[in-house]
């Protein structure tokens, strides 16, 4: 047994003081075993040096030589060389520069006694007082050729100083000498500012030399073998210091088996914790709710205008199987916008009443919660079930959600706030999940004074499968992968703004053959008043172009009670346009509303996009979606806005939201709870992800309480801590 490395302060290393150890922390680096996995997310390949004489045109090479000229200009001079200020080095430009913004370039040229080539930063004028003249140095990059002597440049080069006379390091078990030098491939790593990259690489290195060979593995050396993956200790030096004959492409496309490894690891950490967490609540006791004889949900089912999809039912039946055993529930219940989930909600909600308890259905926003309430009110009202609303604006059923006179409750967050308390709540169901997080998921339960009522969480983001592996991992999961019947999809069209006559002409026509037009302005943020500015212009237009209509506006900033006349206008058909603001982008159901119009649509994300378009098409009309832009697009809004054309599939279209933004910002990892991943790829590596998903899930189902494995217990609670308690608390 080696010492516990996640326990041993990063302080211990050589060269490793108080404020270096801040520095380290920053980058997540508290313990040596975090300075271990701290992986390079890059490798330069210093084996392969090229001579000046050779370079060429539009080739990425490397180079080594010393620098002969090394100047600081300002362009915004015309190029006249400045002297370079350290002590102004950590605001050189900002705000300084005319009109703000930065105009000096480091210009250096550099000799390796078989030609000259000029280098360039930009930007960055503190590395006029690194790139001193007669400094050796490694550079890389694309080399440009230009007509001016010495006629070939690099525009920011990837850099590094070398050393004369190399630090020495602690000698490896070969008891070769190692050094931070040329024709070695270098590893690159996240660094801080404070930090250069160099000393951290140094710091590393000495963790490696000092600690690797102590570094225990966490996973099962077992399931290690089935999935033939390397050890740990093997895995940690080769991604620090790869072998001689490492491929470094593969290197670089983090497609190692000791990358791998690791990623795996990561993913298994995850994967067990989730695991864990959904095996801790199915030894919880929950509340069994059986069916009840020509009860509340019979009654419904029987009083409803259509008949249920295919897949409502499904879910449906899943949910009643769930909540008639005594454990909690927790289901997700994934549908595409439109395909009917809030009905399913409902009648599960009736089941929890039906058995005598409180059900509750938390909804993002007080539109849909308002229009939650109207339609559910109105439902249940001959079924004589007592329907509460609360929202932050109206609260007066707070009394009876405490004496249980309130038999199903719906509300916004403001369900969860200090102050409310159930008398019997039995069911939860949480609607439009992406707009909450783990956090709140756990905060609903709390809300619960008797047993653990069962949960039932309802999106309509359809995420890609490793993300609901991952996001979800610790649900049970049903999909209603069907539409009502006699639903035609929704036509999308793009307009460059000198189109706007075609999108009038589709809003006269729209409306002029009975249907209603939704026009959503963009409100990133609910204060900024430009924004509104620009909706209440669009309205007045509007109203003026068509005098015969009834055009109104609904925005984040009206009282509640005036939101609610508009949108019960909107919805009664008596409102012909509605201008709005994007707080109708979740949920909100009008049957009728067969055009929506989305100006400057290239400021909206992709989930957005694809919500507001589903707020059309819920009926029998035929439906359109017109994306107006402001102006020449960039590359992303393009890729979004072509792909809002090509598809109404909700899947496909998260896919690409998914590539488009990345994994953390997808997900929002802050807001959802999880974990961070260092190393892993959710995109990149989701095959590595089923494997430990499936390895994880197998090992807790074996060994529940890990017993049988302390070390990956506690590198697990490690893991996990400050978001969830895995053991213990029950
Ligand atoms: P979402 O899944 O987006 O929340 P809703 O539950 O709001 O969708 O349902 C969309 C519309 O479809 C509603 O008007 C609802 O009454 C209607 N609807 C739901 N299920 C069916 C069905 N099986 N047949 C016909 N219409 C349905
Ligand atoms: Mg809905």
């Amino acid at each position: 047994m080696g010492r516990d490395l996640s326990s041993l302060d990063i302080t211990v290393l050589k060269g490793v003081g108080p404020k270096v150890r801040d520095l380290l922390n920053k980058l997540g680096i508290l313990n040596i075993r975090d300075a271990l996995t701290h992986l390079p997310f890059r490798y330069e390949d210093r084996r392969d040096i090229s001579e000046m004489i050779n370079a060429s045109d539009g080739a990425v090479q490397n180079f080594i030589g010393k620098v002969v000229s090394s100047e600081l200009l300002d362009l915004s001079q015309g190029g006249k060389p400045v002297k370079y200020d350290p002590r102004g080095s950590r605001t050189p430009f900002r705000g300084r520069g005319r009109g703000g913004r930065s105009s000096l370039l480091v210009e250096a040229v550099v000799n390796d006694g078989t030609g000259l080539i000029k280098c360039k930063w930009f930007n960055q004028p503190w590395l006029a007082g690194k790139l001193r003249k007669g400094a050796k140095v490694f550079v890389s990059g694309k080399v440009k050729r230009t007509r001016w002597a010495p006629h070939f440049e690099i525009d920011n080069p990837v850099f590094d100083l070398i050393d004369e006379k190399p630090e020495k390091l602690e000698t490896n078990e070969k008891g070769k000498e190692k050094a931070l030098r040329e024709g070695q491939v270098i590893p690159v790593y996240l660094s801080t500012e404070g930090i250069t990259p160099k000393k951290l690489r140094s710091i590393i290195l000495g963790a490696l030399e000092g600690y690797g060979a102590e570094i225990e593995d966490e996973i099962p050396a077992d399931i290690l073998k089935r999935q033939g993956l390397p050890g740990l200790r093997e895995s940690v030096r080769a991604v620090h210091e790869p072998p001689e004959d490492a491929d470094i492409g593969a290197m670089n496309r983090v497609a190692t088996p000791w990358q791998r490894r690791l990623i795996f690891g990561e993913f298994f950490m995850l994967e067990a914790g989730l695991a864990i967490l959904r095996r801790g609540r199915k030894v919880q006791k929950g509340i069994a709710f059986k069916p009840v004889e020509a009860g509340l949900v019979n009654r419904l089912m029987g009083e409803l205008p259509f008949e249920l999809t295919g897949a409502q039912l499904n879910t449906l039946r899943a949910v009643f199987d769930d909540m008639s055993l005594p454990v909690p529930m927790n289901r997700l219940m994934q549908g595409d916008v439109g395909s009917g989930k809030t009905i399913v909600a409902l009648l599960s909600m009736l089941r929890a009443v039906e058995c005598g308890h409180q059900a509750a259905i938390m909804a993002p926003t007080e539109i849909l919660a308002e229009q939650h309430y109207i339609n559910i009110h109105k439902l249940l009202e001959g079924l004589g079930v007592h329907v509460v609303l609360l929202t932050a604006s109206s609260k007066s059923g707070l009394k009876e959600i405490e004496n249980g006179e309130a038999q199903v409750v719906i509300g916004t967050h403001a369900l969860i706030q200090e102050g409310v308390s159930f008398k019997a709540l039995g069911l939860a169901v949480i609607d439009e999940q992406h707009r909450f997080g783990v956090m709140q998921r756990a905060m609903i339960k709390k809300k619960a004074t008797l047993k653990n009522p069962d949960v039932l969480i309802m999106t309509a983001t359809p995420i890609p499968r490793t993300l609901s592996l991952t996001l979800y991992g610790d649900l049970d999961y049903s999909v209603i992968d069907e539409l009502p019947p006699g639903r035609t999809p929704v036509k999308t069209t793009s307009h460059a703004p000198d189109e706007k006559t075609r999108v009038y002409e589709a809003i006269r026509d729209g409306v002029g053959s009975g249907g209603q037009v939704y026009v959503v302005y963009p409100m990133i943020e609910e204060t900024e008043n430009s924004d509104l500015k620009s909706a209440v212009t669009g309205l007045e237009a509007l109203s003026g172009m068509y005098p015969e209509m009834k055009v109104r506006m609904v925005h984040g900033k009206m009282r509640t009670q005036e939101k609610e006349e508009v949108m019960a206008g909107f919805k009664a058909g008596e409102i012909d346009i509605l201008v709005s603001t994007t707080v109708i982008e979740v949920g909100v159901d009008v049957p009728d509303a067969s055009l929506m119009v989305i100006v400057n649509s290239e400021r909206f994300g992709l989930a957005q996009l694809h919500q507001l378009r589903g707020r059309v098409g819920r009926g029998r009309r035929e439906s359109r979606c017109m994306l107006l832009y402001g102006g020449p697009l960039g590359e992303e809004a393009a890729r979004r806005i072509e792909v809002m054309c090509s598809t109404n599939d909700g899947f496909r279209i998260s896919e690409v939201d998914l590539e488009i933004r990345g994994p953390g910002e997808f997900l929002g990892t802050r807001q959802s709870g999880m974990p961070d991943l260092k190393v892993a790829n959710l995109l990149r590596d989701a095959r590595v992800l089923e494997y430990a998903r499936r390895e994880a899930f197998a090992l807790i189902d074996k060994d529940p309480g890990l017993s049988a494995h302390p070390g990956l217990k506690q590198e697990l609670e490690r893991f996990w801590r400050g978001r969830v308690e895995l053991f213990g608390t029950g």
